[in-house]
């Protein structure tokens, strides 16, 4: 069997939920499982993560697989109904909807149903993707409140753009058009994704909606989810199915990019870009054999890479091969495919067997 395997950790899901609340005490937790759990699978990131006040989705399709699965929690569909069917699927199923736009609340105004819909106003202060304008948020909130098939208690909420940069005016910025905007009107804040969460403990409001914080994942320059306290959910590897020796200046894999620069062993291991491993992936790309640091060298191909041994002399056939996770943040994989670390985890491709584990 394919040695490919994404190991989820179960135990540091729930882990990092309780680091997040210990981060925002006095907030409830909206887990964000948007994209499959960011890649680590809808159905069991809920599962662990069944002590959340709520879970964000994109999409009602995930709400359906939330309800499916048995979630009774709050689920928050984070851009609201495309057309006016999805009104009646989004009460059959009791998600809240997020209304961000005009076409949203002409479609709640036609509606005839008179079983109220919980929703929550989203404002743009600043991100300029979804939401209305902060101006607007008195009157969307009372025309909101003046419809019968819409739940009395909205909650209010905008989305930062920047907020990992900790010193950067933009967010400051944000929380107080936020602020003033909603000043006065009934309803429980939002405003911090995980980042937020880290760098923004004014902003945290009656709700933070996490997302990379709980998978264990960082998107601050520099940083790894670990230096926050926050353990990687995912850890992804494989095994060496293949050791040879090269000569020095023969060169290694498509386009023959990679010289080898004397006589030395070259690894193969069974992942490549047809596992979601990203093929920009450069030179030097660590990863681990049989624990032990090593580099990448060769292009990264569709179902193998090439691994520098040099560093592992007595790396045999059958070696586990970690390409990230524990022992290997997969932020610094990012850093050498010049993506983030969510891009890398939402990734892996539906050939590689996930296993769960308990720790
Ligand atoms: C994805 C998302 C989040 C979570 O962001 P993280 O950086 O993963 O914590 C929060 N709020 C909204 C609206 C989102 O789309």
């Amino acid at each position: 069997m394919r040695a490919t395997c994404a190991t989820i950790h179960l135990g540091a899901l729930r882990e990092n939920l309780r680091r997040v609340r210990e981060l925002a005490p006095g907030a409830k937790v909206m887990a964000v499982v948007k994209a499959d759990g960011y890649g680590h699978g809808l159905e069991r990131v809920a599962r662990a993560l069944e002590g959340a006040d709520a879970f964000g989705v994109a999409s009602i399709a995930d709400g359906q697989r939330l309800r499916a699965a048995g979630a009774s929690q709050r689920v928050v569909v984070l851009s609201g109904p495309d057309e006016a069917g999805d009104l009646a699927e989004l009460r059959r199923l009791k998600l809240d909807a997020v209304i961000h736009h005009e076409t949203q609340i002409e479609l709640l105004a036609a509606d005839a149903d008179p079983r109220p819909l919980r929703v929550w106003l989203k404002l743009d202060t600043g991100m300029h993707r979804l939401g209305f304008a902060p101006e607007r948020a008195r009157d969307v909130h009372a025309r909101l409140r003046a419809l019968p098939s819409v739940d009395r208690d909205i909650s209010l909420m905008t989305h930062f753009a920047n907020s990992d940069v900790f010193d950067d005016a933009l967010t400051t910025h944000q929380i107080e058009r936020f602020e003033r905007s909603v000043s006065g009107l009934d309803g429980e804040r939002s405003l911090s994704n995980s980042a937020g969460i880290l760098g923004w403990p004014e902003a945290q409001g009656q709700w933070v909606r996490a997302g990379g914080a709980l998978y264990g994942i960082s998107v601050v320059a520099g940083k790894i989810g670990a230096d926050f306290g926050f353990r990687p959910a995912m850890t992804l590897s494989t095994r060496l199915i293949a050791i040879n020796r090269v000569r020095r200046g023969e060169r290694v894999g498509y386009a023959a990019t990679w010289e080898a620069p004397e006589d030395m062993a070259v690894g193969v291991a069974a992942i490549g870009y047809g596992d979601g491993y990203p093929r920009h992936a450069d030179f030097g790309t660590p990863v681990l054999v049989a624990g032990t640091r090593a580099s990448l060298i060769g292009r990264v191909s569709m179902d193998l890479v090439t691994v520098d041994l040099r560093e592992v002399p007595s790396a045999k056939i059958g070696d586990p091969v970690v390409l990230w996770g524990r022992g290997l943040a997969v932020e610094e994989i990012a850093e050498h495919a010049d993506t983030i670390g969510y891009e890398l985890t939402c990734g892996v491709t539906r050939r590689v067997r996930f296993v769960e584990d308990e720790s």
